[in-house]
Order: C-alpha cells, then sequence, then structure tokens
C-alpha cells in the first residue's frame, strides 16, 4: 500500500472532474479523497503501487469533455489513512485565487435529445444544460465558481434538480447553472407595443411568428442580445440595415443544422468540425456562388450553427437560416440586459424574446476562418474567453491594454496569459467604460494585481490614456511597445517561438518610433528588440483620416507619385506640397484602399478595411501574373510606382487586374522576406497585423516562403488583428524583467 496526492490544475471545476475521477478511481481498484482547492482540485489516493502508477499514467488523456489539465503534480509517501471507498470532500478554501473559468459551451448531444424527448421532464425547455455544457464565463459574478455566485443564484433549486444535483452518478452532478421548468429561468415577449406573452413555449411561438412574417426579433443569447430575421427576403435585411444603421457590413447568418449551412457556403470537413466545435465560433465560409449580396458584399458569409437550447428551439424544423447580428447601435457595446433591450432596440426591434436569467458579462460571438484546417481567429470571444494561453516562462502580475479601434487587453500570471474578449471600439464611451469594467473582472476573477502596465506608443490611444493614468496613480511601471513590435511578438506567442524572427506585419495603421505612421513592415527580432528591416514606399494621405473614408484621395496621391495622369486638384496639390494636413503613411491597408479606388472598386469606404475586403473578393483565384515592383534603400522599401503605373495600363479585367495587384504583394513580401533571412540567418517568419485577414494572401505567401527557405508561422489562437496585439505587448513587458 502507498499513498500518493496529486494536484490538478486546469479548467477542472464546475465540468464534471470530481465525479469522473470518482469512477476513475473505482475502476483502477483504488481508495481516497478529491476535493476543489482554489487552484483546481486535490486527490488523495492509496492503493497498490502499480494501481496508483497506472492511474498517474492515464490521467492525462482521460477528462471530461470540458475540462482542461494544464499541469499535474504528484507527491509520493505520504502516510497512509487507511480511505475506504472514495469521497468527496468540501472545497478548500486558500487565500490566493488560481482557479480557471470555463468559457461558455455550447449545448452538448445529450441535453439536445432530451430537449427534443416529449417523455423528458426538460422537454422543449430553453435553458437545458449540464456539466458538459450551458453558460459559464457570461453568468459568473465572482469564483468560485458556486451557484449563489453566478445569474442562477436566485433560482433556488427544485428537489428534483437537488437531486439530480447531488448525485455523484448524475450528469447533472454540481452543474451550477442546472435547473428545470419548475424551478429555473424562463422566456417571455414584448411586442413592440410593450405587450407581453409569459410562457416559454408561447413566448417562442409568438417570436417564430413574428420572424415568419419578417420583422425583427431581438433574441437573448448567452453573452449578448442577438437582432434576428429571415435571410431570404433582401428587403427584410435592408430594413434591418437601416434601422441598425449598419450599412454595408456583413451580417452572420445561422443556420439549422450543416446541410442548411452548405445550400449557401461550401463546407470542408475541417471547417464543419470548427462549426459543430462547442466553441460554435461564426466560421467565414466561402460562398457557393457569386449572390447573396443582402447578407455580404465580399466573398465570404459569417455561419454559425445554434448554440443554445433556445436557438434550437426558435429555428425549430422549418427556419433554416437567419440573419443573427449582434443587438447595438453602430460601434457601441452589444447590449446584454433586458431593460437596456427595450430602451435601445425600441426602433429596430418589433419583438423581444428575453428572459429572466441575467447576463453578467458581455461576449460577443467568436469570429474565424479555417486556415490549415485550424481556427483562424478574427474575433476571439464567446467559447474562447476566459480561457488562458499557457506561456513557456512564467510572469508576473502583467497587464498589457492593447489598441484601439479593435480593443482587447491580456493578463498574466505565473504561466498563464488571460486576453479578455472582443471589446470593440474605444472611442465610443460605452466600450471604453466596459473595457474598464472588464479588466476589473479579469483581475478579480483571476486575482491579479499588475505590477507593470504596457501600452501602445500611441499617445492618442484611449487604452494608452488608461494605462498612463493607472500607472500614475497605482505607481506602477508602464512600458509603451511599438505597435508592429506588438503584433509580431503577439504572433511568436501565439507559436510558442522565442528566437527571433522575420516578422511580415501588414495592418492599416499604428505609430512608428520616428513619428511616422507604419503599417507594411518587415521586421527582424524578438522580443527584447527588432530592427525595421523593410517597409513601403509611404504614401500621402491627403486630409489626413478622411483619406480612410474617401479613397479616391489615396488613388490620386498613390497616380500622382507615379507619375500618372490626375485629375486636377488644386487643394490636393497645395496639401502634398505643403504638408499640411497630409501625413504620410507605410500601412498597406492604405495600399489597398488606393488600389481599390483606382480599379474601380470602392471610392468610398463605410468602414475600415472595406476596400481590402472588396479587393479581396474581386480578384480572379487563377490568375498568377503579377507587375514589377522595386525594393530600394533602408529600410529596404517596396517602392509600388511600377505596381501602379503596369496596373493602370494593363488592360486586363478588374478581377485579373485585383489578383496580380495581390500577387505583387506577395511577391515582394517573398523577396523582402528572403533579403532579411540572408542577412540576418533567421529562417522563422511571422505574419501578423490585420491585413493577414485577407484569404487570398493568405493561402498563397506561406508557400512561396517556404519555397525560399522559410519557416512560417501565423496565428491560431489569437487574432491578427489590433485585438490580439495585447498579447505581444505582454511578451515585451516580460522581456523587460518584469
Ligand atoms: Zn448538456
Ligand atoms: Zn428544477
Ligand atoms: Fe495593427
Amino acid at each position: 500500500m502507498e499513498h500518493l496526492k496529486i494536484e490538478i490544475h486546469g479548467i477542472v471545476q464546475g465540468v464534471g472532474f470530481r465525479p469522473f475521477m470518482h469512477r476513475q478511481v473505482r475502476s483502477h481498484g483504488l481508495c481516497g479523497t478529491i476535493r476543489n482547492s482554489s487552484s483546481g482540485v486535490e486527490l488523495e489516493l492509496e492503493g497498490e503501487r502499480a494501481a496508483l502508477e497506472r492511474f498517474l499514467d492515464e490521467l492525462p488523456h482521460r477528462a471530461p469533455r470540458l475540462a482542461l489539465i494544464e499541469r499535474i503534480e504528484p507527491l509520493w509517501g505520504g502516510p497512509l489513512q487507511g480511505y475506504e471507498g472514495f469521497r468527496i470532500l468540501p472545497s478548500l478554501v486558500e487565500k490566493e485565487r488560481n482557479t480557471l473559468i470555463s468559457p461558455d459551451v455550447c449545448i452538448c448531444e445529450d441535453c439536445r435529445r432530451e430537449l427534443l424527448d416529449p417523455k423528458d421532464r426538460r422537454y422543449r425547455y430553453p435553458f437545458i444544460n449540464c456539466t458538459n455544457c450551458g453558460p459559464r464565463f457570461t453568468i459568473i459574478r465572482d469564483v468560485p465558481y458556486d451557484r449563489p455566485l453566478t445569474s442562477m443564484g436566485c433560482f433556488p433549486m427544485c428537489p428534483d434538480c437537488e437531486r439530480e444535483y447531488h448525485d455523484i452518478e448524475n450528469r447533472r452532478y454540481h452543474a451550477q447553472p442546472d435547473c428545470c421548468p419548475v424551478c429555473g429561468p424562463h422566456l417571455f415577449f414584448l411586442d413592440a407595443e410593450g405587450r407581453r406573452t409569459d410562457g416559454d413555449e408561447a413566448a417562442l411561438q409568438s417570436a417564430r411568428e413574428m420572424l415568419r412574417e419578417g420583422k425583427i426579433v431581438a433574441v437573448k443569447g448567452l453573452g449578448g442580445i442577438h437582432l434576428a430575421c429571415t435571410c431570404d427576403d433582401p428587403a427584410v435585411t435592408r430594413r434591418l440595415r437601416q434601422r441598425k444603421q449598419r450599412d454595408e457590413k456583413p451580417f452572420a447568418v445561422m443556420c439549422r443544422d450543416l446541410g442548411c449551412a452548405r445550400k449557401i457556403c461550401e463546407v470542408d470537413e475541417d471547417e464543419a468540425r470548427i462549426l459543430e466545435s462547442s466553441r460554435r465560433p461564426i466560421v467565414l465560409l466561402k460562398k457557393r456562388a457569386p449572390g447573396l449580396l443582402h447578407l455580404s458584399e465580399n466573398g465570404y458569409v459569417g455561419v454559425m450553427l445554434p448554440y443554445t437550447p433556445l436557438h434550437v428551439l426558435l429555428m425549430g424544423d422549418d427556419l433554416d437560416m437567419l440573419v443573427m447580428t449582434s443587438a447595438n447601435l453602430s460601434d457601441t457595446p452589444i447590449v446584454y440586459k433586458n431593460e437596456e433591450a427595450l430602451e435601445k432596440l425600441s426602433g429596430i426591434a418589433d419583438g423581444f424574446l428575453l428572459h429572466d436569467r441575467e447576463i453578467q458579462t458581455r461576449c460577443d460571438d467568436s469570429l474565424c476562418f479555417c486556415v490549415d484546417g485550424k481556427e483562424y481567429p478574427v474575433r476571439r470571444s464567446r467559447g474562447w474567453a476566459p480561457y488562458p494561453i499557457r506561456v513557456e516562462q512564467g510572469r508576473g502580475h502583467l497587464l498589457a491594454c492593447g489598441a484601439e479601434q479593435k480593443a482587447g487587453f491580456c493578463l498574466s500570471k505565473g504561466s498563464f496569459v488571460f486576453p479578455s474578449q472582443h471589446i470593440g471600439d474605444l472611442k465610443n464611451y460605452e466600450t471604453l467604460e466596459n473595457y474598464e469594467q472588464q479588466i476589473a473582472h479579469f483581475e478579480r476573477l483571476f486575482d491579479i494585481r499588475p505590477e507593470a502596465i504596457a501600452c501602445d506608443l500611441h499617445p492618442d490611444y484611449l487604452s494608452t490614456a488608461y494605462a498612463k493614468e493607472r500607472s500614475e496613480r497605482e505607481g506602477i511601471p508602464l512600458v509603451q511597445v511599438q505597435h508592429h513590435h506588438a503584433h509580431m511578438v503577439s504572433c511568436m506567442a501565439d507559436n510558442g517561438l522565442q528566437d527571433a524572427v522575420i516578422g511580415l506585419i501588414w495592418d492599416g495603421t499604428g505609430l512608428g518610433t520616428d513619428g511616422t505612421i507604419w503599417g507594411g513592415e518587415c521586421l527582424v527580432g524578438d522580443a527584447k528588440s527588432y530592427e525595421r528591416f523593410g517597409s513601403l514606399r509611404p504614401i500621402p494621405l491627403i486630409g489626413g483620416d478622411l483619406a480612410t473614408k474617401e479613397l479616391d484621395r489615396i488613388a490620386w496621391a498613390l497616380l500622382r507619385d507615379a507619375g500618372l495622369e490626375t485629375a486636377e486638384r488644386p487643394l490636393y496639390e497645395s496639401m502634398l506640397k505643403s504638408g499640411l494636413n497630409c501625413p504620410r503613411s507605410s500601412g498597406m491597408g492604405r495600399l489597398f484602399d488606393g488600389a481599390a479606388a483606382i480599379l474601380g472598386i470602392k471610392s468610398l469606404a463605410s468602414y475600415e478595411g472595406q476596400g481590402a475586403v472588396l479587393l479581396e473578393a474581386a480578384a480572379a483565384e487563377d490568375e498568377t501574373g503579377a507587375y514589377p515592383f522595386e525594393l530600394t534603400g533602408a529600410p529596404l522599401r517596396f517602392d509600388w510606382r511600377p505596381m501602379i503605373r503596369a496596373m493602370v495600363f494593363d488592360p486586363a479585367d478588374t478581377a485579373r487586374k485585383a489578383a496580380k495587384f495581390m500577387n505583387t504583394l506577395i511577391a515582394m513580401a517573398a523577396e523582402q522576406a528572403e533579403l532579411a533571412s540572408r542577412q540576418s540567418g533567421i529562417t522563422d517568419a511571422v505574419l501578423s497585423g490585420g491585413s493577414f485577414q485577407n484569404m487570398y494572401i493568405l493561402r498563397r505567401l506561406p508557400d512561396l516562403l517556404r519555397s525560399r527557405g522559410l519557416k512560417v508561422y501565423h496565428h491560431s489562437r489569437v487574432s491578427c488583428n489590433d485585438e490580439g496585439i495585447a498579447l505581444g505587448q505582454l511578451g515585451v513587458l516580460s522581456k523587460k524583467g518584469y
């Protein structure tokens, strides 16, 4: 007989870990105890050495669906206690909290079966869940994760639920959000006049009826409220756009199942797996044929599958697809409270399908592409947050504040980094407020008290202002990190890279160390330091920010700089000459904007990056030609003037020209990276920055780089856009010795 104590760290609470262990321990013929601690789970076992060793060997490979074992610490040889059987002990409460919290998880197969089984006591109950599924992060007010500290605190369990909760053999053993029609939350429906329909089924049917009539219904989800309407009639979606003031941005669509998704999009095996995964993100899928312009003006449609029991019931077996877009007015945070919905969405929604389980934390749907069989996050939010990223080197308590337009922060502690959920544009006051609240929420949940802060170099970012203010108030050091360096280190951290890399970092804008705007960069270095090896010929932005909307201004400047004929614009001319309100940018996004306008694809952008998105959508996939270009000077600048000249005189059609434009960028990047590699001896290359949301480039550039002897890495856990930048800031901060 021997005694073995095992500490297990990771997501091991609220996921059915203890009952699972109960079965494992018994099947190995062992005895002992288990309890939750604030850093995970503690097992104490006794039995024959061989049996204990076998148990320990299997442990990492055996866990319930939602559990994630991060670390196992065995301790042999404690005094024998003479355990009989296996007992679950009350939780151990310690001073320091180290528990991880599970993200929200889509409805599991078992619950789905019960939901649709007329004999089950939760038949058609929209809040069915179990230890393997349901809301988590979005209902938690505080830790430890126990019912009173969640939105379910105000729903005392009925005797039936209580029995399941305490039955270790039951799938709902210690499932905190567990409930049933007798004791749990309920739906209600309000029409535009405020007439209320109570009762789950009646409310549901009212909403379904309204949707079938082509009306817009606000539907409360896991991390916020959606606006839903049917997809087939462009007049319906047009009305939604008008009311929501969302002129041209694509809508996400919820499809009843994979079969429905395949009616409008191509779905390969990997994409199907991601769509059906427990995260249930919105996956950007290629349209089957051009069209569906009322849903998305580019080549992709964002599709997700139902992830809550309410969604399953809402779609029933007749609604194949619904537009499901975050309920908000342009650029404000997603609406998530009932009262707020009635107040803010009154001019938008014709009806409201709400319920009395409160959402504690906003969490938008995640959004991704599928690249190389893996998720390529554009927005890392529901289903991910607040799951951490494990880093090799331990870190202190650190905070990185991110950028601004696509805000996101990161907190770290020990070997964990916690990226925030999607936050949005900080220029909006409510978003800024939510940003500050979420930082405070994360700090409380994970017991983090920052000892140093990182932020962007840009003095006007509101995240920078927050960081400075906090650093002064709390007397903690502040490190400002160059934007593109942070992108590069973010991609390194995403891939667990420590040694120096070549970073191809392309985005719209970011402040450089020389006070100009950067964004088409080839950097060489690591988290400690970097060199700006290459860039692109600066583009004058006539009228500053206005040029990112009126793309004709950029087109004019590109043509003029390339020595081509341009319309007479004395005002532009004088701004160009004086430099007044005419900053210069080496942003790749701006080159895309200018090209989109020159090619007649888009001249007035209604959202950031629209020119690039539409240029990509217009491109002929099979075009292999490219335009001439030059690389000159130090940093090695991409001189795009030969390309612009060739493009303008190219007799080919727009689709060919758009493709050739991007092929030129790909060829240029390969050239730059190869030269950087030859000079530095470095062979690892990372791709980051918002421009790498361009799938045309992301699906072609890596192969070319590989053919030049480089090893290529891209993102798979955080976004390549500014939302992912905080992870890189944190990496730089920790390298400074904090
Ligand atoms: Zn379940
Ligand atoms: Zn109940
Ligand atoms: Fe950026």
